[in-house]
């Protein structure tokens, strides 16, 4: 049986948005339509509360309406199945039962982690952490051993159909097969994830990822550039509310990795979650919202980036002496370390010691400041300071 995915909204009188239920599904021939608590059945829309009307929307229709509906469905907290996380996920682990005479390993150790609708999210962690083990169960692709995970509001154990497809997944390894061209790939991801004929975008695709004029070449005359965006394109085949990133540019040159970024911003300005593991500290640094971080199959720490950053105590302040200094600052809890070009460079603990107290330890030794900045913790101290000796 067929099962297509539809959106319905309801309107009231003035015209504005009042639901929108984007993951509403029918068979042919066959629509059930919810709003509010009202419940309507039959092929071209349905009644509602209080004179709402109701319309299916097509997908691209939806991609339009969903920032209105967004807006009232904040204003009015109606309630959803929906919440506000794109990805939820309690208790998850993965034991990978050892082969060969090999000790099992528990890759993750009871994974609770909420991401939210919208975002940028970065999962980061050190070699064999355990990230691409979490995105291949969210993908569908690695089996787990225990814990509940929701995909866009769907269980993956109780509608497996529907979690996956809100996802889309670009592997890190390139999995292409050389007989294909890029659209002839597009259009067989398209027909395995089951999009009608008319709701598929090859040329679209090919156009963002920058491939229109490779569209016919055998992948295996494409670059390694060009085999990457392809798989960036085949994640999007499906229109996922959620796609998923599983180190995208380790490797890859600047060039590249700059028009993934791009790309990667345009999506997720229009509405789609993203969320990417990255060994670049200094990438999710720049484009993450929020970040987790994963140590041995566990989570350490997940925040803002700002928050993140904030977390260290450790501050460093540089000035630069107007005149050579005498004697160096000396005062408990100060570090004091010379730099080129006669700055030096002060070390404190924010919770003990004050900007203040360290701009009084200069001033006793006799220092007369020309300039001075701080050094803020950047993500490698935090993810150093959460992942080292433990
Ligand atoms: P990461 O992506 O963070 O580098 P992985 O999820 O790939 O980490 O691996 C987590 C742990 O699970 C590692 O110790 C790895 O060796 C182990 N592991 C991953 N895949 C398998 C597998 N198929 N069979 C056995 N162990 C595995
Ligand atoms: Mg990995």
């Amino acid at each position: 049986m067929d099962v297509f995915r539809i959106t319905i909204a309801a309107f009231d009188k003035s015209g504005v948005g009042r639901n929108l239920q984007p993951h509403a599904w029918m068979t042919a021939g066959n629509v059930t339509a919810v709003a509010g608590d009202f419940v309507g059945v039959n092929n071209y829309g349905f009644g509602g509360l209080d004179g709402h009307r109701g319309f299916l929307l097509s997908v691209a229709e939806w991609q339009a309406m969903n920032y209105l509906a967004n807006m009232s469905e904040a204003a009015s907290r109606s309630k959803s199945a929906m919440t506000s996380n794109a990805i939820e996920i309690s208790g998850l682990r993965k034991i990978y039962r050892g082969s060969k005479g090999e000790p099992e390993k528990e890759a993750l150790k009871g994974i609770d982690l909420n991401i939210p609708q919208g975002s940028v999210f970065g999962l980061l962690g050190p070699n064999g952490a355990g990230k691409s083990t979490l995105i291949n169960i969210l993908a569908g692709l690695v089996l787990k051993s225990e814990g509940k995970v929701k995909i866009w509001g769907f269980d993956q154990d109780e509608n497996p159909r529907m979690s996956r497809a809100s996802i889309g997944v670009m592997p890190q390894e390139l999995n292409l097969d050389p007989f294909f061209t890029p659209r002839g790939a597009l259009e067989v991801q398209a027909g395995l994830y089951g999009v009608a004929a008319k709701d598929r975008d090859s040329d679209g695709i090919l156009k963002m990822i920058g491939l229109e004029d490779k569209a016919e070449a055998y992948a295996r005359t494409l670059s390694g550039g060009m085999r990457r965006r392809l798989l960036l394109g085949k994640a999007l085949v499906h229109h996922p509310h959620i796609l998923v990133l599983d180190e995208p540019t380790a490797g890859v040159d600047i060039e590249l990795r700059q028009m993934l970024w791009e790309n990667v911003r345009k999506l997720n300005r229009q509405g789609m979650t993203i969320i990417l593991t990255t060994h670049y500290l200094e990438e999710a640094e720049e484009m993450c919202d929020e970040i987790a971080i994963i140590n041995h199959g566990e989570v350490v720490a997940r925040d803002t980036t700002a928050n993140l950053l904030g977390s260290l105590d450790a501050k460093t302040m540089v000035i630069q002496p107007s005149v050579p200094p005498e004697t160096l600052p000396d005062a408990a809890g100060i570090t004091v370390e010379k730099r080129a070009g006669g700055a030096i460079a002060l070390g404190y603990n924010s919770k003990t010691t004050t900007a203040e107290q360290v701009l009084q330890a200069v001033h006793a030794a006799g220092i007369s400041i020309s300039d001075v900045k701080t050094e803020q913790a950047d993500l490698e101290d935090v993810f150093l300071d959460l992942t080292r000796s433990r």
